[in-house]
């Protein structure tokens, strides 16, 4: 395991990889990073992800491979499960989906045939691609029919909207789970819809599963939900993979769906490195470290909001906030996303709830505080950056003063150092 040995090989004989890589750590470190689905991984993780564990071939199961040699592999992966098991307090996980996008996809394929219908967020409102964008493969599959949040009710769901829906279509999967919504969710309610209409409840908690997994959100196993998918490279801050974790009577077809019906040979260096993930997720610091990220997230909305920034749910109950920034600041989402850009303060262009802009020009940007958060930035740098960011929005013409404020920000960075980096 000569970690040094191989990345003085990869300098040696290609260097032009070698110093891409240099420059995307320089990079990670000189900025402060604000998208919400990003996250500093641990080195550890790093060290997994980076291992020999990429030369294996482990099509199928623990005690049911098709190639031999799994002797290390199978007990890899049965702490993969274990431990996901352990930290969600579910029946049964399959740790093998390759990202997000495929373990979605695992469960619509594990339980609908084609035309069959899912009622899920509509995108605008904060849905993901993979819940049936008309770009996706999903999309043109499935029918995806749609629900929406209520401006009026600080971005809350309207449920009796939502049964009448479900009624009035009859959905196999009821699905919840963002990647754009800023508040918790009501499994409750969702699951007394499903029930309604014989429906599986299935939450996509791809952006929160460390939030939950901290203790600082809702699980909705306790809510009775039968399938929870989430990511493992998000607020979890592990390698980039999928989850999904279920009820016992699913474990099965979940399972085929996974291998062989969508996937072959699992990436055994990232399941191993999601075991260190998970690992890491259930010592008591984890919690912590969840709690402060949603401290931070409510201190930087507090902060924009008192400058006089229109956030779109009126606030934050997790990790991210979606701001208006038409309205606060005559900007499109894409123009503030260049100048914060300019000034070293990363964020991602955002559409908001029925964006009349279209997405590569929305209203809007989403910022989140999982990357700040583990980098050790406190509520009190959380009020400092929204200040940066609304002094950047607001004197973008003065291109000295940008030059000024991306100074200002870098050094400020360098006293917060980075996992795996530094
Ligand atoms: C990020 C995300 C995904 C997909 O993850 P990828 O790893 O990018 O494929 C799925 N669902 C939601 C809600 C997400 O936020």
């Amino acid at each position: 395991m000569n970690a040094k040995k191989n990345w003085e090989l990869l300098e040696q004989n290609d260097r032009e990889i070698y110093e891409l890589i240099a420059g995307e750590e320089d990079r990670q470190k000189r900025g402060i990073e604000l998208i919400p689905s990003e996250n500093y991984t641990y080195p550890e993780v790093l060290a997994a992800t980076g291992s020999v564990l990429t030369n294996k071939y482990s099509e199928g199961y623990p005690g049911k491979r098709y190639y031999g040699g799994q002797e290390f592999t199978d007990q890899v992966e049965n702490l993969a499960r274990e431990r996901a098991k352990r930290l969600f307090r579910c029946d049964h996980a399959n740790v093998q989906p390759l990202s997000g996008s495929p373990m979605n996809q695992a469960v619509y394929l594990a339980f609908l045939k084609p035309g069959d219908t899912i009622l899920g967020m509509d995108l605008s409102h904060g849905g993901h691609l993979t819940h049936g964008a008309p770009v996706s493969h999903m999309g043109k599959i499935f029918n995806f029919v749609r629900y929406k949040t209520d401006p009026q009710a600080q971005g809350k769901i309207d449920f009796d909207q939502l049964m009448k829906i479900a009624k009035e279509t009859k959905p196999k999967i009821v699905l919840c789970g963002y990647t754009s919504y800023p508040r918790d969710y009501d499994y409750a309610d969702f699951k007394k819809v499903a029930d309604e209409v014989g429906a599986i409840t299935m939450a996509d908690v791809a952006h929160i599963g460390g939030l939950i997994a901290g203790g600082v959100m809702r699980n909705p196993f306790d809510y009775g939900f039968d399938i929870v998918t989430t990511t493992t490279h998000k607020t979890l801050r592990g390698p980039r993979a999928g989850l999904v974790l279920c009820r016992g009577g699913y474990a099965e077809i979940i399972d085929r769906s996974v291998f062989p019906g969508l996937q072959g040979g699992p990436h055994m260096h990232t399941i191993a490195a999601i075991a260190v993930a998970l690992g890491k997720a259930l010592q008591p610091e984890f919690r912590e470290y969840a709690g402060k990220i949603l401290k931070n997230a409510k201190a930087l909305a507090g902060k924009l909001m008192a400058e006089g920034i229109k956030l779109v749910t009126g606030g934050t109950d997790n990790h991210m906030m979606v701001a208006d920034t038409v309205a606060s600041s005559g900007l499109n989402g894409r123009e503030a996303e260049t100048i914060l850009d300019a000034v070293s303060i990363t964020v991602n262009k955002q559409v908001i709830p029925d964006d009349p802009n279209p997405p590569l020009r929305p209203s809007g940007i989403r910022i989140g505080t999982p990357c700040a958060t583990t980098r050790g930035m406190g509520e009190d740098d959380m009020a400092r950056i929204g200040g940066w960011m609304v002094k950047a929005l607001r004197s973008h013409k003065d291109q000295d003063d940008l030059a000024a404020l991306k100074k200002e920000v870098e050094a400020f960075c360098r006293r917060f150092p980075v996992p795996g980096i530094d």
